[in-house]
């Protein structure tokens, strides 16, 4: 047999059974439909979602010790036929409470922040950009979006859930990864989604409860685990079918004025607070560096350090290898760079209450010997160019150490205060409020302030003003999420 022919037969014996799996999709796809109100379901013309979790603080609690519960709600409106949506959010912890919005006419979309008052570019106006999440939480919805995507479904091995067969099909899904339907044998009905992320594991939708809402079936209850673990427990899961959304309330309130502009931090951002002091990062993650007479000493953890670490060399002509990083407090994304600075032969340092935490999030597990504890305020270095810690409380984490430098009058905190705007006061929460009285009470003389999150340099005065302008958050009454 010819090459060629060995390939046209190949060829031919993918595209029958292509064809033939093309069936089989099809046949459970129609099923499926009409367990989920055949003609009601493709002919779906708005939907509203209304969600209210409870959010254990997996990897965000107050200590390491206990894992406390926040409560979040989420509201999505779609209005399929005119290109409409609304996506409104508030969320509650022990650092305060947020409230946002996204509105989009198909064209332009808008976030909403009500605190600030403000409202800015959502960049994408298609809500399985902007609210993905929330349109993943209802089964109905992506029976919807599985008869529509049905040439692109492909039908995978069948499995056992909760002791009952189930089909498997997967789907592809804007802005996420491909989504994988678990769709029982005998009902035809969605009982669990996953879908993979690689820093994450496993993100699981486990849809229960299923009942009539009018001519289209939904379920009651949706719970949301992370590799396995409980992340948002359903308390309240509604949905409502075929209520237009009219253009004014999608239309910006005329109340709101413009956020200011954002300081782009795609590239790696560079600033020098004085030779041997410099806050550099990217994309949300940065860090204070400092050449101390012991070498160079660092806070901010965030996963990069070594980038973050190479450009501080390259910008200060300072050469000398990490000698000490501060862990500023155990959260998980405070943590992410340590592995990096064991690596480059770093002590971490950090109180006794972290150390397991920490332990933990580095592969392979260090020894004790990388831990260098801290007390009340600990020295490193000596002379105009040492660098003091102190060790602080707030209700965001139950310890916090902020790592100063005294000739700079420069401190570095995370997750307490600061703003992705280059101008204006930041918009205060609780916690900024705590971090502001916590800072006095040290008794140091502080005129600069770095932060893990922002590119800005605030100043103190800053953070005083914005805290005494701080007003505790209420839920706008007007918004469907806060009835
Ligand atoms: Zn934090």
């Amino acid at each position: 047999m010819t090459q060629r022919l060995l390939v046209s037969l190949l060829t031919l014996l993918a595209v029958s059974s292509n064809s033939i799996a093309g069936e089989k999709e099809d046949k459970l796809i129609e099923k499926l439909s009409k367990a989920y109100g055949g003609e009601a379901l493709t002919t779906l013309s708005s939907y509203k979602i209304v969600d209210h979790f409870l959010a254990p603080t997996a990897g965000q609690s107050h200590s390491p010790s206990l894992m406390e519960v926040s409560s979040s709600r989420q509201v999505l409106q779609v209005d399929l036929k005119n290109n409409r949506a609304i996506y409104d959010t508030w969320n509650q912890g022990r650092s305060g409470a947020f409230q946002g919005s996204v509105i989009s006419d198909g064209e332009k979309a808008y976030t909403i922040n009500y605190q600030a008052g403000t409202y800015g570019d959502a960049n994408n106006a298609d809500p399985h950009v902007f609210a993905g999440g929330s349109m993943r939480t209802s089964d109905t919805v992506l029976a919807y979006e599985l008869t529509k995507a049905r040439d692109k479904a492909v039908l995978k091995e069948d499995v056992s859930f909760m002791n009952r067969p189930h089909h498997v099909v997967t789907m592809p899904f804007p802005s996420s990864s491909d989504l994988n339907l678990y769709i029982d044998a005998e009902t035809s009905l969605i009982s669990k989604m996953v879908r993979e992320n690689p820093a994450l594991g496993d993100l699981s939708y486990v849809y229960s409860g299923h009942t009539k809402i009018g001519d289209l079936v939904s379920a009651t209850s949706i719970n949301f685990f992370v590799d396995g673990q409980p992340n948002l427990i359903s308390t309240k899961h509604a949905l409502t079918f075929n209520q237009p959304l009219d253009a004014s309330s999608v239309t910006l309130p005329s109340d709101l004025s413009a956020e200011g502009q954002r300081i782009d931090t795609s590239e790696m951002v560079i600033n020098k607070i004085s030779d041997g002091v410099y806050h550099v990062g990217q994309n949300g993650g940065f860090s204070l560096f400092a050449d101390t007479s012991i070498g160079t000493v660092a806070a901010g953890g965030y996963a990069g350090l070594t980038a973050r670490l190479k450009s501080f060399a390259k910008a200060s002509g300072r050469f000398k290898p990490l000698s000490h990083q501060i862990v500023t407090h155990h959260h998980s994304d405070h943590i992410g760079g340590l592995g990096e600075a064991v690596q480059l032969g770093a002590r971490l340092l950090t109180v006794d209450d972290n150390v397991e935490t920490i332990k933990k999030s580095i592969n392979p597990e260090p020894t004790d010997t990388v831990f260098y504890r801290s007390g009340p305020r600990t020295t490193l270095g000596d002379g105009r160019n040492r660098i003091e810690v102190y060790e602080i409380s707030t209700s965001h984490a139950s310890s916090f150490l902020v790592m100063y430098a005294p000739a700079e009058k420069t401190v570095f905190i995370a997750d307490h205060f600061g703003s992705p705007f280059a101008k204006g006061l930041p918009t205060a929460s609780s916690s900024s409020v705590e971090m502001f009285n916590q800072l006095k009470k040290l008794d140091i003389d502080i005129e600069k302030i770095a932060t893990a999150h922002n590119a800005r340099i605030f100043t103190m005065k800053e953070l005083t003003d914005s805290a005494a302008a701080f007003k505790e958050v209420v839920c706008s009454a007007n918004r469907p999420v806060c009835l």
